[in-house]
């Protein structure tokens, strides 16, 4: 049956993500961004961004090794982050240290995202789908929710942010607009990233998370990213979002800023 529904498209220009030149970049755990979009964290370094990723949970529920006290499973966790993140040109890691898997608010994880964006001044946001309809993982949407909520509140002013505070060196110099925000793990991608040159240095990059992984399941998961990411290449070919000489591709949704906010 034909549907009675119609597709409103949206009125709001797709920023370009590519030209964005300080990205704050927020997941649930230490290595979602790398292995969705390493690659196109790679490429914004590689045109001159400057990027920061904050680490929503402790991400303490998904070692491997049970036997490691809390404190040398936290260290371990942030230094593979840093190794990853000094892989692809990162700025630098700031962790909420909400619990993995655990009972946290998305109210205060947003509190806390307001003051990121105020303090960081991004000028493009990377977070996961938090409408991604088949996510069980309550870290992942919730982090979502939390972040692209910060997006749209963070210039109310009468809007309350929490009283962290990140590091002096991660201050932006001047206030900024988020002119983009990019969604990873979205079934509704609208931007395809070229990731040829960059797909190396993802892997490498994500070959340092062991923490979380075996060696059967990270040499795994090193096969199936490519073939993942050739997938994606083929819906970009076929929908007309991506040259056809590029072999590997991640995906996201990308809009304004604007869009997040009844605005279309
Ligand atoms: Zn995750």
């Amino acid at each position: 049956m034909k549907s009675e529904f119609v597709e409103i498209p949206s009125l709001m220009p797709k920023p370009e993500i590519l030209s964005c030149k300080r990205v704050l970049a927020i997941q649930a755990h230490y290595d979602d961004i790398d292995i969705a979009v390493g690659g196109l964290i790679a490429q914004l370094v590689k045109n001159g961004a400057e990027i920061l990723y904050v680490t929503v949970t402790d991400d303490l529920a998904g070692v491997i090794d049970l036997t490691l006290s809390k404190e040398l499973a936290s260290s371990r966790l942030q230094s593979e982050a840093e190794n990853a993140a000094k892989i692809l040109g990162v700025l630098g890691i700031y962790n909420l240290n909400y619990p993995d898997a655990g009972d946290w608010s998305v109210y205060q994880a947003r509190r806390d995202l307001i003051t990121v964006v105020r303090q960081f001044q991004p000028d493009c946001v990377i977070s996961l789908d938090p409408w991604l309809n088949t996510e069980a993982h309550a870290d992942h949407y919730k982090s979502g929710f939390a972040a692209v909520e910060a997006v749209i509140l963070a210039d109310v002013l009468g809007v309350q942010g929490s009283d962290l505070q990140i590091p002096k060196e991660f201050h932006g110099k001047q206030k900024q607009e988020i002119k983009a925000v990019g969604l990873f793990n979205s079934s509704q991608a609208n931007t395809f990233v070229d990731i040829d040159q960059v797909l190396e240095t993802k892997l490498a990059a994500v070959s340092q998370y062991v923490s979380q992984f075996t060696d059967e399941s990270m040499a795994a998961m090193l096969v199936a990213l490519p073939e993942r990411s050739k997938h994606f290449a083929g819906i970009g070919h076929s929908s007309n979002k991506l040259s056809k000489e590029v072999t590997y591709s991640e995906c996201l949704k990308v809009l304004s800023a604007d869009a997040l906010h009844a605005a279309r």
